[in-house]
């Protein structure tokens, strides 16, 4: 798979499981989606969160988020800062590029060449 989602950014909540109700036990992930291809690899701006209680192991969706859930999750949400969206040629682009524009030049050098 050329799309991935990479762990950015793990952060402990101090609010109640509310499956299990144990204390620190709630861990916020941020993800990041990045596209890696061989000929780039690539930032997006996507960003995808998890809720993960490491006591009962259970994902908590935002149905089950109480108030304070929400509010701490609106204030990590605004402090998270994600990586810049960015695009990096590979190589085998830069390859491939170079080839075509000689391909291309020669073609034109070969075409006047002959018409003169
Ligand atoms: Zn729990």
């Amino acid at each position: 798979m050329p799309e991935q989602l990479i762990t950015v950014k793990e952060v402990f909540l101090n609010n109640n499981c509310p499956e299990c109700f144990s204390k620190e036990s709630l861990q916020l992930t941020f993800k990041q989606k990045f596209i890696d291809t061989r000929f780039y690899k690539s930032i997006t701006k996507d960003v995808f969160t998890e809720m993960h209680c490491n006591i009962c192991d259970t994902p908590i969706y935002p149905q089950r988020w109480t108030e304070d859930i929400e509010r701490v999750y609106d204030y990590q949400y605004k402090a998270f800062a994600p990586k810049k969206p960015s695009t990096k040629l590979k190589q085998l682009s830069w390859v491939l590029t170079g080839f075509i524009t000689a391909l291309i030049i020669t073609a034109t050098v070969l075409t006047v060449a002959y018409t003169v």
